[in-house]
């Protein structure tokens, strides 16, 4: 078949590099399930329709045991026979079936039914064991799903290296996943800048592009594709000319990251002689050695929850928690490292922790609220920090607090925890640093209320821009309005910070806002010294935090606070840049 027309897609670069591979294209979203009422004298094929489906699922999943079981041994491939086993088991298929003739609705239909039927029982059951065949019967039925429509399905075990991900959307533990095994980069349907997804993407250094709305409907397996992370672009069927252009900028940009490499040892000081903190911001233990190499200062937000995500369905042990923390407060001295507290909910589900799903998780039982709720589940987590500060200068950091009530109450439920620690003997230090996030209005509004009962503050821009503009930051729709320079982001961060300083207390921020080192130095000219962010993005801020001075800073965020609209103070950031630019060239 001859190659099709190269083709140039624009989306949004959430996580820098480039990758040239091969497409593998998956849809995580689900095949759209329609009920389809059937007349009585059609009921006996849709029940043939399905046993069929049911055994072309089987051969596949077969086909892919085999391969798993050469590659990553028995006790994985094991998994592929429990799930061939449940497309046989007339318990389950049993219950289709009577549901496509009791209903007179389509197969499709009735596995979906039946799938949710059946989660919904597993989800309440006690048994650990038995909630994870849950997971295993979605599975199954997504497969039985897949063949009844005819979809294509691939295992990853099956694929050759160089694997790109084209996804219609994907979780923050199908990317940790993915990205350790052979996968090189992703494109993606869904997502803004600062997903989750986009987050740990770049903590794994593998390129994103997202925002391609209906890539995976034209995009072919296995096709020969390009995902540039830098400037968002993705190219499929690349001519042999452009694929040469795209190993240059690869060789480019390994030589740019060495030079900038270069200002490890550096002071992160400005021209004036300020210096501003640059921590790092650490989702996975693999980065806690490099937050060093990058001479990051410290770590200023481990989020603890992929911690969890990473052990899930099992719950991490209080051991599995002191050990990371102890990695971690290690590879920061001498400076602090700052663990928040889980973050669970949200899109970040676990689904052992939420006893219910949620129509609108982001604004349900998440964060701080969930760590109250399930104290049972937390209790393990604090016990962890409580001692792992005996290591080092370890400050605890809370999410998602919108009420003074929670600090309160946390407080109150962590002397318990030191209560216990004390009389089991164990060794502990009992002084830790206790600090907000600062992401919600609500928490911004008080923030000098809060400011008197906490001991710092960090302010999560992610969260905070995405509940103040009400724009999901998940949503490629509407990422054009995801803005942090919206004059409203821009006087809520003036009223923390004045509020911090006003109560004497440590101020950072370490959303992703604080990444583009633009918005780095307007920050800094807003008052901020601490900011943190993903390892890999300091060498960059530091540079120009070195060629800018902070008087000038403070008078362009003073000008900034004077416009109307976020065009307008992007437009006066842009000028003021170039200008700075300009004239250091003629320096
Ligand atoms: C934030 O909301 O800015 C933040 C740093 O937390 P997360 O991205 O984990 O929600
Ligand atoms: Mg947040």
């Amino acid at each position: 078949m001859p190659q099709p027309e190269m083709q140039v897609l624009q989306g949004m670069g959430v996580s820098g590099g480039i990758a040239i591979g091969r497409a593998v294209v998956i849809e995580t979203r689900g095949p759209d399930i329609f009920r389809i009422h059937l007349p009585p004298a059609e009921l006996e094929a849709e029940v043939a329709r399905l046993h069929a489906g049911a055994q072309h699922a089987r051969e596949e999943l077969q086909r892919t045991r085999a391969k798993a079981g050469k590659d990553l041994g028995s006790d994985l491939a094991a998994i592929f026979d429990a799930h061939v086993l449940m497309l046989s088991d007339a318990r389950f298929l049993g219950r289709v079936e009577e549901r496509i003739r009791a209903q007179q609705v389509n197969a499709e239909w009735a596995v979906h039914k039946t799938a949710e039927e059946l989660d919904e029982l597993f989800a309440h059951v006690d048994d650990a064991y038995l909630r994870e065949r849950s997971e295993d019967l979605t599975d199954v039925s997504r497969h039985l799903l897949r063949s009844l429509q005819g979809i294509s399905h691939h295992e990853l075990s099956e694929l050759p290296e160089d694997v790109i991900i084209v996804a219609d959307d994907l979780t923050p533990s199908d990317v940790i996943r993915l990205g350790r095994e052979q996968v090189i980069g992703f494109a993606i349907e869904s997502g803004g800048r600062t997903s989750h997804t986009a987050i740990i993407a770049v903590s794994l250094n593998l390129p994103v592009v997202s925002g391609l709305v209906g890539v995976t409907s034209f995009v072919r397996d296995q096709a020969s594709i390009i995902v540039d992370g830098e400037t968002g672009t993705v190219v499929m069927y690349p001519d042999a000319e452009t694929v040469e252009r795209y190993r240059h900028l690869q060789v480019e940009l390994r030589t740019r990251d060495q030079s900038l490499l270069a200002t490890r040892d550096l002071g992160s000081i400005s021209r004036d002689g300020v210096e501003v903190l640059l921590m790092a911001n650490i989702d996975l233990p693999e980065e806690a050695e490099e937050a060093r190499s990058f001479g990051a200062a410290g770590v200023g937000l481990y989020r603890s929850e992929f911690l969890y995500l990473e052990k899930s369905p099992a719950l991490p042990t209080e051991e599995e928690h002191l050990e990371i923390y102890r990695r971690l407060i290690e590879a920061a001295a001498p400076h602090p490292a700052i663990i928040r507290t889980y973050d669970l909910g949200g899109r970040k589900l676990a689904r052992e922790v939420m006893a219910t799903e949620e129509e609108n998780p982001v604004l349900g039982l998440r964060g701080i609220r969930l760590t109250l709720a399930r104290r049972d589940v937390f209790r393990v987590q604090i016990r962890a920090l409580y001692r792992a500060a005996v290591y080092g200068d370890l400050w605890v950091m809370l999410p998602l607090v919108s009420r003074l009530d929670e600090v309160r109450d946390f407080r109150a439920f962590a002397a318990q925890v030191v209560a216990e620690l004390e009389a089991e003997g164990l060794l502990f230090r009992r002084d830790i640093r206790l600090g907000v996030m600062i992401e919600v209005p609500a928490a911004a509004m008080i923030a000098d209320l809060l400011a008197k009962e906490v001991d710092f503050f960090s302010i999560g821009t992610n969260d905070l821009i995405q509940y103040s503009l009400a724009v999901d930051r998940n949503n490629e729709h509407v990422a054009e309005l995801y803005q942090p320079l919206h004059p409203a982001i821009l006087r809520m961060l003036r009223f923390v910070i004045d509020s911090a300083q006003a109560a004497g207390i440590e101020i950072g921020l370490c959303g992703e806002m604080a990444a583009d080192p633009r918005y780095a130095s307007l920050l800094v000219g807003m008052g901020l010294r601490r900011l943190s962010v993903s390892p890999r993005r300091i060498p960059e801020i530091k540079t120009l935090i070195r060629a800018l001075s902070t008087t000038d800073l403070a008078a362009l965020a003073q000008r900034c606070m004077g416009y109307a609209t976020a065009g307008e103070v992007r437009r006066h950031v842009d000028s003021f840049f170039e200008c700075e630019v300009l004239s250091s060239e003629r320096m």
